[in-house]
């Protein structure tokens, strides 16, 4: 049967999630810790402290490790309702890359991992990166991974340099993807390694920051250096730590930092890439959502030739478009989360929701500014941060030409 009531007890955490991000979280989008790099670690742990408080931290989570195991579905709902603000799923544990990492490694970590990596993560106290995308070709095309690890029998010897690297700045959890050169011990080819970082904190002018390895400690400690050689400036600021250009330069990790097997990456990077491409859907979602209340009570209230805006059909019309994006979207989004909880990887329809859900939402915020009139373009209302903030969702995930792409191959194989 198919069913698209929201039951009760779940209708009452998403309204208390949205209460909580009205009440407690929007209040802080001003503050100067809201840096051009993303909210930064101070804040973060503030906002993390809140919805501790309130029992909504990284509610995501499989209830062995301390969630409420959430479905799909659940996910979807609750994740709009944070979305009201970019800082909500930072405040309950629930944005990206921390949330993709987390599926990730409660997927593939071994016991001795998700105690050392995972559970600081999922209980708000560490931030993670997944460090794939080069500048030398590996974004869309993984295939071209230029990073590389060697293996003496004993340890790995990382070396590369990585871009775009969310969150990098501050991050203790490091997910390291690493082409294995051929050798007799261990299958070769894309590796993920996982491994600990403890990043000093980013200072535009002291040039290349290292992590300071003297901090790390362990069996999984590097003993090479993860360099972070700068934060990246741009568009976007609603990613704690912002983006990083990293080099790992001689980093050598043990046997155990293997994440999974080796050869792997590319099969543990789709496991991780479908779910997290829907849960940044459903949180730029509510993120739109906010932007068309703003848009909405504009229209009502600006006057312009003898009656609200909204009374005039080409700005109603922009609003009625919105309406129907918004709604087309959280449909697209449920169905795609349905098929996963039933069981199906549901590659195709996550590929359809992320490419028709970032192109779609973009237009709601654009419109939104258009229906704001010039204010829309200053930073008076959240409306011109969520329209520059969603642009990069069209890229990041895959971008929608990669997808479009996949799909035709789909259409066409019949
Ligand atoms: C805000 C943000 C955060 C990010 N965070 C991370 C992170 O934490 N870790 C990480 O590893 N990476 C991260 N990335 C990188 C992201 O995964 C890549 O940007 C993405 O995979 C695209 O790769 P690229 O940037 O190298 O673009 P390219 O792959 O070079 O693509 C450039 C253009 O070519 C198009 N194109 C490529 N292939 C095809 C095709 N087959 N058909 C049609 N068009 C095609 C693309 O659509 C795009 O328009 C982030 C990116 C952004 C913007």
């Amino acid at each position: 049967m198919i069913d698209f009531s929201i039951p009760a007890d779940l209708a009452a955490e998403r309204d208390r999630v949205r209460q909580f991000v009205i009440d407690k979280i929007v209040p802080y989008e001003r503050d100067p810790r809201v840096t051009s790099h993303g909210p930064d670690d101070e804040l973060r742990q503030e906002l993390v402290e809140l919805a501790r408080a309130e029992k909504l931290l990284t509610v995501q989570a499989p209830v062995e490790l301390g969630g409420l195991g959430l479905t799909h579905v659940e996910q979807a709902v609750l994740y709009e309702a944070a979305g009201w603000s970019t800082l909500g799923p930072v405040a309950m544990n629930c944005a990206a890359p921390d949330e993709g990492n987390m599926f990730l490694l409660s997927k593939v970590a071994d016991a001795r991992q998700i105690d050392r990596y995972l559970m600081p993560v999922i209980t708000g106290h560490q931030r993670s990166v997944f460090a794939m995308t080069e500048p030398g070709g590996a974004g869309s095309d993984p295939g071209q991974l230029a990073t590389t690890a060697t293996f003496d029998g004993e340890n790995f010897t990382v070396n590369g340099r990585k871009w775009l690297i969310t969150g990098a700045n501050g991050a203790k959890t490091w997910i390291i993807m690493a082409r294995l050169e051929a050798n007799p011990h261990l299958p070769e080819g894309p590796t993920l390694f996982l491994t600990e970082g403890d990043a000093v904190p980013d200072s535009a002018s002291a040039g290349p920051s290292v992590v300071t390895q003297a901090a790390a400690s362990g069996p999984d400690a590097p003993a090479g250096g993860i360099v972070i050689e700068r934060t990246m400036n741009t568009m976007d600021r609603n990613y704690v730590g912002g983006h990083g250009v990293v080099r790992f330069e001689n980093l050598t990790l043990p046997r155990e930092s293997v994440l999974g097997e080796t050869g792997q990456a590319l099969r543990y990077a789709q496991l991780r890439l479908a779910p997290a491409r829907l849960t940044h859907c459903m949180r730029w979602l509510g993120a739109a959502e906010r932007a068309q209340s703003i848009a909405v009570e504009h229209a009502r209230t600006r006057t312009a030739f003898g009656k609200p805006i909204g009374e005039h059909e080409g700005v109603s019309f922009l609003l009625a478009d919105n309406e129907i994006a918004l709604h087309q979207c959280r449909l697209t989004i449920w169905h795609a989360c349905w098929l996963m909880d039933n069981g199906h990887k549901a590659r195709h329809e996550s590929s359809i929701a992320k490419s028709s859900v970032s192109e779609e939402l973009f237009k709601v915020a654009d419109r939104c500014v258009q229906v704001l009139g010039g204010i829309g373009i200053s930073d008076e209302t959240v409306v011109e941060m969520i329209f520059r903030d969603m642009r990069a969702f069209r890229l990041y995930d895959g971008p929608t030409e990669v997808h479009k792409w996949a799909i035709g191959r789909h259409v066409l194989r019949g």
